[in-house]
């Protein structure tokens, strides 16, 4: 650090921040996590992770994050475990608040990731990684031969329900209209699987549970009569859409008009030179704990080589890969 200017501050504490915060010390560069005071993100309301290579027993998300997080430390990148508020990338070095303290970097990696929207029920909140989901791929073969609600209408409703098929004897899906936000194509997959059902004009009013924590039912509300529905369910799944945590950076970098910032040439570099993204925050394709963590050690090369390179000393950061 010169003159209080880190080499690299990350933003975000899930897969992808403390991957690249992995490798960045790894490279000497001293990372600042300012981890978030939810660090640990989507997996800290995941139970079981199966799918997580090198877990060959599986580990609980939130014993995965814990772990990702010590091996950073390890090699000497240091946290702050607080939200950032407010972000300057309109010179270098870049400046990142986190309310009144000021930190400044040379480069700056966003791994704030991306949120998937809930409902918002006590009930869901209290089963989540217990029967509630929201990850089919993550967790539909823990419901072999069970029976599944899923909600939603949109593309990935329809894709997740008709994946869940693949293990659920049974799958429900309660949509709030009648009309689908859904590709055509994907509708008719859907529909045309016979495990699938559809409760449409209908809301999930409550996601039904035993004292051991179990998901048993999920109660429907339809919307035109107000008539209450209990269906069976071993699982819920709510397929909604996701937020990316973006809001901070809107005004700075370049995003999708879902919020998502957009990396350049098969890079985490984003419009900004010197600050990178990473992780769920710019990728609503594949959104995996295993693609965030690679994507977390691209921006830590990225950034390592941007660095040398503006150094002089390309020979420095020989293992990043040139773009
Ligand atoms: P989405 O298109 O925004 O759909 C969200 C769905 O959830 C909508 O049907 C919406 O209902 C419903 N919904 C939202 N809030 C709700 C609430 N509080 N209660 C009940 N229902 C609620 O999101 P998405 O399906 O995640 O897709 C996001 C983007 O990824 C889309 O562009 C999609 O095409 C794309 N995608 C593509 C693929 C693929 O091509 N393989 C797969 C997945 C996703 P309303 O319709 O009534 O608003």
């Amino acid at each position: 650090m010169q003159n209080g200017v880190r080499e690299v501050i990350i933003i975000g504490g899930g897969p992808a921040g403390f991957t690249a915060a992995l490798y960045s010390a790894r490279a000497n560069l001293r990372p600042l996590v300012i981890e978030g005071f939810a660090w640990g993100g989507q997996l800290m309301i995941t139970s079981d992770v199966e799918n997580y290579p090198g877990y060959a027993d599986g580990v609980l998300g939130p014993e995965m994050m814990r772990d990702f997080r010590r091996q950073a430390e390890r090699f000497g990148a240091e946290f702050i475990t607080d939200d950032v508020t407010k972000v300057d990338f309109s010179e270098r070095p870049f400046r990142v608040w986190v309310g009144d303290d000021e930190y400044r970097a040379e480069t700056v990696i966003i791994a704030t990731g991306a949120n998937a929207r809930q409902l918002g029920l006590p009930s869901e909140l209290a089963l989540q990684g217990r029967g509630v989901s929201y990850c089919a791929v993550c967790d539909a073969a823990f419901f072999r031969d069970k029976e599944v609600v899923i909600v939603g209408g949109g593309d990935s409703a329809m894709e997740e329900a008709t994946f869940l098929t693949k293990f659920a004897s049974k799958v429900t899906i309660v949509h709030r209209r009648d009309e689908f936000r859904a590709s055509q194509i994907m509708l008719e997959r859907a529909r045309s699987n016979d495990k699938v059902e559809f409760i449409t004009n209908a809301v999930v009013d409550e996601v039904l549970g035993t004292d051991e924590d179990a998901v048993t039912g999920v109660r429907v509300r339809d919307v035109n009569t107000g008539e209450l529905t209990e269906l069976p369910a071993q699982g819920f799944f709510v397929a909604i859409g996701h937020d990316p945590n973006t809001a901070l950076f809107l005004d700075q970098l370049d995003h999708d008009e879902a919020g998502y910032l957009l990396t350049r040439d098969r890079s985490t570099a984003t419009n900004v030179p010197g600050v990178f993204a990473a992780g769920d925050v710019q990728d609503h394709v594949y959104r995996q704990a295993v693609t965030a963590a690679g994507s977390g050690t691209m921006a830590a090369l990225d950034a390592e080589r941007f660095l040398a390179a503006e150094q002089g000393r390309e020979e420095a950061a020989l293992a990043a890969p040139r773009a």
